[in-house]
């Protein structure tokens, strides 16, 4: 904001020098070219005073003087200047030390002569819409609110960000569609007796639009947005993160209904106690704040708390417990599709020639949207460079390698061949999971790629579920392992993301030996310890240890032995699911049910 209020004292002290200028060239115009009436100019002629004379357009007469001043005036057309001269009595030896030019066809002579004497008039218009754009830009970027930083975002600008630019994140904007409702109508919710989310946390990669969702969400409810970000906090002195907290909510509850957006929450939010002393005693007050704030919300309060964070898994458990940020929209790096219409919008103010925007998709997995616009910019840059007019497919294709190499990325994007490998892997847990009875089903499957693993084949969380019966947790096995045995089956190799799994699967097989006793050889014994306790100390023998290393062994190599035996029974289906998700790279659940088009569970191996 600051910026602004200079650069409108810079743009009013330019116009204020631009008018000065401007009133002292036409006032050496006047002093240059009189205008006077054709007698006072033959007059002026007769005395020799005048010595050169220019005919413009047959009408116009304009005369110079030996120290060059001029005079202007007309005549009628239909008259001979010569002839006017005569009738004047100017004498001939006079007449014949006169200069005399004519000159013709001078509209454009005209045209130059308006612009030249509009131009001071567009300038003072240029400048004075400069100032009104920038006033304009004032209100419409986020303006402070409130002493302490609080800001908020103008629905109404011009520059306003609406669900329309954004691409892609069909089920985010719905999600937040259904608080936008709210937030327009909340009578009608409360009344019915409608649980509200308190907080709604929006959780995704670097540059995937949580910003940018979220400028959209307040332009569509058209409601005040008050907006903090996290990362300002964190140099703060003592007291200050906390203070502007309360300030924050304090303003939202007197303008409910209204959202306050907390951006990069991760800032903040870390777990506490993680992290050096003194720097996160100002993180761990300022938590402590957001969470005594969301407590105190009387019912019926209609202010939306929404928070934004790439990082969920840092966060303070304590964030995320009912009554606080207890709804969770999760924003995906955009698929094939959706990066192809992130391109469209970026590119619609760039001047372009004829695109294959698809290819550029295909070539661009694992881009956020922000390496996406970046693209673009980059893309502009180089055909700017190479002094073309529009951009063309060729500088698409150079920034692609451009944003790659760039400094900002945090993902990474891979081959052809690492696309296909990572298509078979992830249809291979998708294929088991589906065809082994005991497992849960498959929600959704994704290759784009996601921090280390090349993909993801989204099912309930292992966790959240109860094993009752080791067969139960053999087909789950089967199932983590589904993706090895489908490199393994079709590639005959095996790739990082497959011995991550590898890794997990020996962690549940220790589980399901340790702390459900489900081994035959080891019997029915609980080591009923946690995970780490039986890290740090050992409780067992050498021999019950090598036992254990074995047995793992074992399940392990009876699972995997199972996915395989499921992949080679169904192996066009295999191939089916790969190869679909090779060209759309995120297959949702009907349509993988549709795909293989057999019931679930249908195998029992
Ligand atoms: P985040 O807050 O998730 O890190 P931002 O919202 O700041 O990401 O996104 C950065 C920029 O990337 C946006 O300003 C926009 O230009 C572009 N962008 C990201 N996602 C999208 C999208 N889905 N559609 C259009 N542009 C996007
Ligand atoms: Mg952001
Ligand atoms: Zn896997």
């Amino acid at each position: 904001m600051k910026n602004n209020y200079k650069n409108l004292l810079i743009l009013s002290s330019l116009a204020l020098i631009s008018l000065l200028l401007i009133w002292g060239y036409s006032y050496n115009n006047i002093a240059k070219e009189t205008n006077i009436s054709l007698y006072e100019f033959l007059s002026k002629i007769e005395n020799k005073e005048i010595t050169k004379i220019t005919l413009i357009n047959k009408s116009n007469i304009i005369g110079e003087t030996k120290n060059n001043r001029i005079f202007k005036t007309t005549k009628d057309p239909d008259e001979s200047l010569t002839k006017i001269l005569k009738d004047y009595g100017i004498a001939s030896s006079t007449l014949l030390s006169l200069e005399i030019k004519q000159e013709t066809g001078s509209s454009r002579d005209l045209i130059l002569q308006i612009i030249f004497n509009l131009l001071p008039l567009i300038l003072i218009f240029w400048i004075f819409w400069q100032i009104f754009r920038q006033t304009q830009k004032g209100a419409s970027q986020i303006f402070t609110f409130s002493k302490s930083g609080i800001k908020v975002y103008n629905p109404n600008s011009p520059d306003k960000v609406t669900f329309k630019d954004v691409a892609g994140l069909e089920e985010a904007k719905q999600e937040l569609m259904e608080i936008v409702e709210f937030l327009k109508n909340p009578e009608k919710f409360i009344k019915i007796g409608a649980k509200i989310p308190k907080g709604v946390l929006l959780v995704g990669p670097p540059g995937t639009g949580k910003t940018l969702l979220a400028r959209a969400v307040s332009a569509e409810a058209n409601v005040p947005f008050f907006y903090i970000s996290g990362s300002e906090f964190v140099e703060m002195f003592v007291g200050v993160g906390s203070a502007r907290v309360r300030d924050a909510f304090s303003i939202a509850k007197k303008n409910q209904p209204c959202i306050l957006f907390i951006d990069e929450l991760d800032a903040i939010g870390k777990a506490r106690g993680v992290g050096i002393a003194g720097a996160h005693e100002e993180r761990e007050q300022t938590l402590n704040q957001i969470l005594v704030e969301m407590d105190g919300f009387e019912k019926g309060t209609k202010v939306i708390i929404l928070g934004a964070t790439n990082r969920p898994d840092v966060l303070d458990p304590a964030l995320l417990r009912p009554g606080r940020f207890d709804r969770k929209i999760v924003l995906d790096l955009p698929d094939i599709k959706a990066r192809e219409e992130i391109l469209k919008i970026h590119l619609k103010d760039k001047k372009i020639a004829k695109l294959n925007l698809k290819q550029v998709a295909e070539r661009t997995p694992g881009f956020s949207g922000a390496d996406l616009a970046n693209l673009c910019n980059e893309a502009a840059i180089l055909a700017a460079r190479k002094n073309k007019l529009f951009i063309e497919q060729e500088e698409l294709l150079e920034a692609i390698e451009k944003v790659l190499l760039g400094p900002e990325r945090k993902t990474k994007a891979y081959s052809k061949k690492e696309k296909q490998i990572a298509a078979y892997h992830e249809a291979g847990h998708a294929i088991v999971s589906h065809y082994l009875p005991h497992t849960s089903p498959v929600q959704k499957i994704s290759i784009i790629t996601r921090g280390r693993a090349g993909g993801y084949t989204l099912k309930t969380p292992i966790e959240e579920r109860n094993f009752y019966f080791k067969k139960e947790f053999l087909d789950e096995m089967a199932s983590i392992l589904g993706g090895y045995a489908s490199e393994k089956l079709i590639f005959n190799d095996i790739t990082t993301g497959a011995s991550n799994d590898l890794e997990i699967a020996t962690d549940l097989a220790k589980q399901l030996i340790l702390k459900f006793g489900m081994s035959e050889k080891l019997g029915p014994v609980s080591f009923t310890k946690t995970q780490k306790e039986l890290f740090l100390e050992k409780e067992y023998s050498e021999k019950t240890a090598e036992l254990i290393d074995e047995e793992i062994k074992n399940i392990i190599n009876q699972s995997l032995e199972k996915a395989l035996q499921v992949l080679e029974a169904k192996k066009d289906k295999l191939e089916k699911v790969a190869k679909v998700l090779i060209k759309k790279e995120v297959i949702e659940k009907k349509q993988f049910e549709r795909l293989v088009a057999e019931p679930k569970g249908s195998l029992n191996i």
